[in-house]
């Protein structure tokens, strides 16, 4: 490893926080994660034991001894100074709500060192939106990792115009010591590189479907046909899960409104919620 961030604090062990904070371990950074209470640490060593065998199945190099001790040697803790205290670098994942982020940035500012950079993985948030509570407007950026960080490691990182661009340098280089492939942002951009093609594709596709132009398995099988790509838009919206689009459409404007809609009518409230519950646009067996 030859970052210079070799302490590692990941705040919020959910979905992406324990994802995060295993992949940090697994190449190496000394890795301490933090939740809010006792209960959220119990969930958080089950996910990483979890995580264990996820990587022993698609890691390269990944075994029972190297996975049990990179869940092993997460360090899991409720007391936030001590999560903050000697950390190189600070990534938070904790929900998505502007008021919590807030709150936090405002506490560790108080109680991390000087030198600590702080990271957003926030999907829809800017990092320009809390900067100003972090007291380190030069040490702030965001880090964004994927669902499934293993697998799909793109890690985009944009900084706010007042972000030290040898810190960014230096979360570039992190990011790749971690295995990541870093995706660098010149300026700010709500939905980042990737979601700013996704979201409108998916949409695009939900539109063509809800306005009975064609089947979702055509549009899928045009895309897949006619551009060489291994999935169509539909394909992609099972294996997100349909609640996050309908919750991104059901905010957006009338014609948005409608396609969250038609999402709810007629798979949604079915139970077709995408693979993971064995059914959405497409069945799934087990
Ligand atoms: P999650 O709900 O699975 O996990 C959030 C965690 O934060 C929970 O463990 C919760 O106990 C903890 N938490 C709550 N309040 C806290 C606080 N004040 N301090 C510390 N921890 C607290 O959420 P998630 O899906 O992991 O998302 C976390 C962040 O990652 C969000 O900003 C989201 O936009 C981003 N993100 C999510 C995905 C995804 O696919 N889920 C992908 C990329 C980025």
């Amino acid at each position: 490893m030859t970052s210079e961030f070799r302490k590692v604090t990941v705040l919020g062990t959910g979905v992406l926080g324990s994802q995060i904070a295993f992949q940090a371990a697994f190449h190496g950074s000394d890795v301490t994660s933090y939740d809010i209470d006792d209960k959220a640490i119990t969930a958080a060593r089950a996910r990483f034991d979890d995580l264990a065998k996820v990587y022993q199945q698609d890691v390269d190099g990944a075994d029972a001894s190297n996975t049990t001790a990179t869940a092993h040697g997460i360090t899991l803790t409720t007391d936030l100074a001590a999560a903050a205290a000697d950390a190189d670098l600070i990534i938070e994942a904790v929900p998505e709500v502007l008021d919590i982020k807030r709150d936090l940035y405002r506490k560790l500012g108080d109680l991390a060192p000087e030198r600590t950079v702080f990271a957003t993985n926030s999907s829809t948030l800017l990092p320009s939106d809390m900067v100003d509570y972090t007291g380190r407007p030069d040490k702030f950026l965001a880090l964004h990792f994927a669902n499934h960080v293993w697998q799909f490691n793109t890690a985009e990182v944009m900084g706010t115009d007042r972000t030290d661009p040898a810190v960014f340098q230096a979360v570039v280089a992190f990011a790749k010591d971690i295995g990541m492939v870093p995706i660098e942002l010149h300026k700010e951009k709500a939905g980042y590189v990737l979601n700013s093609l996704l979201v409108p594709f998916l949409n695009s596709g939900i539109e063509l479907a809800a306005g009975g132009y064609a089947e979702p398995a055509a549009v899928d099988e045009t895309w897949r046909i006619a551009t060489g790509a291994p999935m169509g838009p539909f394909q992609i919206l099972d294996i997100v899960g349909l609640t996050t689009p309908y919750n991104i459409l059901i905010n957006g404007n009338d014609a948005h409104k409608k396609l969250a809609a038609w999402l709810k009518e007629n798979y949604i409230d079915k139970g077709k919620l995408g693979a993971a519950t064995g059914e959405g646009f497409y069945r799934y067996t087990a």
